[in-house]
């Protein structure tokens, strides 16, 4: 099923017609749960990957104090599928309470240093997703991460790679996987896409300063709230980034170890409409799901939590050689 967002409720370039020419296009991915396979777009699903390319991990420390188990946290999502394709008041089976006793987080008792096989985050297939970024010759796109999420400098372990689905041509049937992660938010649970292009404008700190100022006064005088309408929530690829910094002041892109601004490539979102707020966002092909009686929610399939923030991963414009920028940024909508 594709999945279409509506008509934007309020039309920014009737307000701002400054806009018109900020515009970017935006491919909201549109996770849904599901069983991808190796050949299918996903976040969370396998990766096609060639036997005689080592699978990246992370070597870094981890000072964390607690693991849960991989296959006890998959086996538990599972599980909760199950219940809940059941009748709301039939209770759970002592298995799969079991199944749910055997995630929960165990102490350990120094940091974990073992090397960390990398977890598949996203395979993105150039003819499923329109206007993704590939490098000449490149149709697919693979993102990888340390389910440890908090390193030292705050900075998460991203594997971003690039390659020809064709040059495989000896698969990898079973990719590396660790024993245990950080928290069961860090693993993304199997997701198909419905990729959809929109149209996003640039965030308020990183309008001109004279639009910004009306927009400001816009949102004062109106109660509306400009960056609902203006940027996609959800996991997307491409678009106008999300940048950090006090609302009022201008903040730009980061910056690539060659100097250049960097673009965004992908986000991973929170949840993909922002609840019931103003912008609009949730599909009309969604439009009568309701989050409270099904698992996982549609509006938050992929189960990941990063507590309030999205994790954007920027690209340099100059290079697909230069290495990704990863960035994390809190955001309350
Ligand atoms: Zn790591
Ligand atoms: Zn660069």
């Amino acid at each position: 099923m594709t999945r279409t967002t509506p008509p934007r409720p309020l039309d920014l370039t009737a307000v701002f017609p400054e806009l018109a020419t900020m515009s970017r296009n935006v491919t909201r991915l549109h996770p849904r749960s599901g069983s991808p396979e190796v050949e299918d777009s996903s976040v969370g699903g396998p990766l096609l990957w060639p036997r005689d390319e080592p699978w990246p991990t992370c070597t870094r420390s981890h000072e964390v104090y607690e693991v849960v188990e991989l296959e006890a946290v998959r086996a538990a999502h599972h599980a909760t599928v199950a219940r809940w394709s059941r009748p709301e008041d039939e209770p759970s089976t002592p298995e799969e309470q079991a199944i749910h006793d055997r995630s929960n987080p165990k102490k350990i008792d120094s940091p974990y240093t073992d090397p960390v096989p990398l977890l598949p985050v996203a395979q993105l297939y150039a003819r499923d997703v329109p206007g993704l970024p590939a490098p000449d010759g490149a149709d697919l796109l693979q993102i990888l991460w340390c389910p440890f999420i908090d390193h030292e400098g705050d900075i998460p372990a991203i594997h971003v790679r690039w390659r020809r689905a064709d040059e495989v041509t000896v698969r990898l049937s079973s990719a590396p996987e660790p024993t245990v992660i950080e928290l069961e938010d860090y693993w993304p649970a199997p997701c198909v896409l419905h990729p959809e292009q929109v149209t996003e404008y640039p965030d308020l700190n990183q309008l001109p300063p004279a639009v910004g100022a009306r927009v400001h006064a816009w949102q004062e005088e109106t109660g509306h709230h400009y960056t609902e309408f203006a940027v996609a929530p959800g996991w997307k690829i491409g678009g106008w980034g999300v940048v950090s910094s006090d609302d009022r002041d201008r903040a730009d892109p980061p910056r690539c170890e060659c100097g250049a601004l960097t673009e965004p490539l992908f986000t991973v979102g929170l949840s993909e409409w922002n609840g019931d707020n103003e912008g609009g966002w949730r599909p009309v092909e969604d439009a009568d799901a309701d989050d409270r009686r099904c698992y996982p929610p549609v509006g938050d399939p992929t189960r990941i939590d990063l507590g309030d923030e999205q994790l954007q991963i920027y690209r340099c414009p100059e290079s697909h050689e230069h290495p990704p920028v990863i960035v994390r940024v809190y955001q309350t909508l």
